[in-house]
């Protein structure tokens, strides 16, 4: 079993940080958030008082943070983890951010003698739960093969996506097809709906039929078609429309570099940036629901 420090414990790193601990590795946990870090410390973690204390003494640095900033704060920042970190350690990061900072933080790190890993996942907080992600890693094949000792506790695939960026990269496509699949699904199910249908009874046709994806298998966005969803908890837990609106944003600037077309990321990308707006950033990304109902009959 491995000593893991672990920085970023909310939606996604709390149950993460907490099946890490449950397999038996010794977890130093530590989050802005008391609550967070009062949370982990249930499920069998040490709390730390700053992400100094974290990395004292473990083999491997996982971090789950919201964006960009956050990560190059934490490593880079003033009296950030690199002056800190040993070269015997190896840095995990499991958020999602742009391949640039990836790079960027990745190469500082290796230039300071540390390994880095960018290792973003899919499978929302229902997979960190039940320990079932898919880790989509950038970095080199030995490094990468290092890191599946905590990642298979915490997922139950892990992919190599190419070197250091390249995970995030992958992750970005993901997420962009996924906010399409959220944004017809809900469309599709409001159509059906306007028109007398029960949308548990259409989502069954569709489950069953061509227009099947994860949205409708796992994470049906009406209210009441499925138990232990966000849709079905007021949109609350689960993946914030800012951090969806962040990744599509992400995706566009990549798309821009390599000129690559993508006119329904972009259109998506405006979706939940203009839902964001109108005060629905908090809320599960499944609420976008709500943007595309029929407006009402005059
Ligand atoms: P979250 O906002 O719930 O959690 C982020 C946590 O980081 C918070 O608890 C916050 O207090 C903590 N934090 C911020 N700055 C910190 C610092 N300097 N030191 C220590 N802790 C700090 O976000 P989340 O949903 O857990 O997402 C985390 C990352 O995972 C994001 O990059 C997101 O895009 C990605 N992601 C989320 C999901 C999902 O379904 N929620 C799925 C896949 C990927």
């Amino acid at each position: 079993m491995a000593t893991v420090g672990f920085i970023g414990l909310g939606n996604m790193g709390g149950p993460m940080a907490a099946n890490l601990a449950k397999a038996g590795h010794a977890v130093k946990a530590f989050d802005l958030s008391d609550a967070a870090l009062k949370a982990v410390q249930e499920a069998g973690a040490t709390p730390c008082n700053s992400a100094k204390e974290v990395i004292q003494d473990v083999e491997f640095v996982v971090s789950m943070l919201p964006a960009d900033h956050h990560v190059e704060g934490v490593y880079l920042g003033d009296d950030g983890l690199i002056n800190h970190l040993q070269s015997s350690q190896l840095v995990i990061d499991c958020s999602t951010i742009s391949s640039e900072a990836a790079i960027y933080v990745g190469g500082e790190l290796e230039k300071a003698g540390i390994a880095f890993i960018d290792a973003p996942v899919s499978g929302g907080v229902g997979g960190a739960k039940a320990g079932t992600l898919t880790f989509i890693c950038g970095g080199t094949e030995s490094n990468v093969d290092r890191a599946r000792s905590v990642l298979n506790d915490m997922g139950k695939n892990v992919f190599r996506a190419g070197d250091v960026g390249a995970g995030q990269i992958a992750k970005i496509c993901n997420n962009m097809l996924l906010s399409v699949l959220m944004v017809g699904t809900s469309e599709a199910l409001q159509l059906g709906k306007a028109n007398g249908l029960d949308p548990k009874v259409l989502s069954e046709i569709m489950l069953q039929s061509s227009g099947r994806n994860w949205t409708l298998e796992v994470y049906n966005p009406c209210p009441g078609v499925m138990d232990n969803v966000p849709s079905s908890n007021d949109y609350q837990g689960g993946f914030m429309v800012d951090l969806m609106a962040k990744d599509l944003g992400l995706a566009q600037q990549t798309a821009l570099k390599a000129g690559a077309a993508t006119p329904m990321g972009s259109l998506t990308r405006n979706l939940y940036h203009s839902w964001s707006q109108q005060g629905h950033g908090r809320q599960d990304f499944s609420s976008i629901f709500n943007y595309v109902q029929p407006a009402a009959k005059k």
